[in-house]
C-alpha cells in the first residue's frame, strides 16, 4: 500500500517518536509498504513519521542510485539508536520527500554506529560510513523530529521561508501523493 507523504508543517515530522514492541505491529507489513511508497516517490530513504506514525522505523534503498556505495544498501531498522558519531563534518546536497523541490548543502559526520532491529526482530551494532552514514543520518533525524532544513544558515532559512509556506498550504508539485497539514 502506498501511504501519502507527510508534507512539512505536519506536527508529526517535530515530534520524537516513539520505540515500538516486539509483535506491536506486523513489521513485514509496514517494511513492504514503507519501501513501495519510498520506491514510488523515487526516494532512498523513507521515516515512519513521514507516512504519519510517530515510531522509531525507517527504511533505506539505494538500489536505484548510481552511487557506488548506496546501490546494494538496503535495509529496515527498528528502534534504531545512535551510539556514536565520529569524523569530519563534510557537506552534501540533501533533499527530502516532505520537503519537496528543495536541496540544500547540510554538513554531516562521516560515521555513525548504532544499534536496531531488523523486520525480524534480529539485533544488530553497525558502524556506517560515507553515504551510507550520511542517509542513515538524515533518517534518523525524521524519528527525532529534526529536518535537514534545521542544519541551514539562519539567512538561508529565511530565503527558503516562503516556498516552506507554500509546501505546507499544498503548493507544490510533487509526483507523488501528498498530505498537506493546512489542506484539508
Ligand atoms: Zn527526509
Amino acid at each position: 500500500m502506498i501511504y501519502p507523504i507527510v508534507a512539512y508543517g505536519d506536527p508529526v515530522l517535530r515530534r520524537v517518536a516513539r520505540d515500538i514492541e516486539q509483535g506491536e505491529i506486523d513489521l513485514q507489513q509496514l517494511a513492504a509498504d514503507m519501501y513501495e511508497t519510498m520506491h514510488h516517490a523515487e526516494g532512498v530513504g523513507l521515516a515512519a513519521p513521514q507516512i504519519g506514525m510517530d515510531i522509531r522505523v525507517f527504511v533505506v534503498d539505494g538500489s536505484t542510485t548510481n552511487d557506488e556505495e548506496l546501490k546494494t544498501f538496503k535495509q529496515v531498522f527498528i528502534n534504531p539508536q545512535v551510539i556514536q558519531q565520529e569524523g569530519k563534518l563534510w557537506p552534501y546536497e540533501e533533499g527530502c520527500l516532505s520537503i519537496p523541490n528543495i536541496r540544500e548543502e547540510v554538513k554531516r559526520q562521516e560515521s555513525i554506529r548504532l544499534s536496531y532491529f531488523d523486520q525480524d526482530w534480529v539485533a544488530y551494532e553497525v558502524e556506517f560510513s560515507g553515504m551510507k552514514a550520511r542517509v542513515i543520518q538524515h533518517e534518523y533525524d525524521h524519528i527525532e523530529g529534526k529536518l535537514f532544513i534545521d542544519y541551514l544558515s539562519p539567512l538561508r532559512r529565511r530565503l527558503l521561508k516562503g516556498k516552506l509556506a507554500d509546501i505546507t498550504r499544498g503548493q507544490a508539485k510533487t509526483d507523488y501523493r501528498m498530505k498537506f497539514p493546512a489542506k484539508k
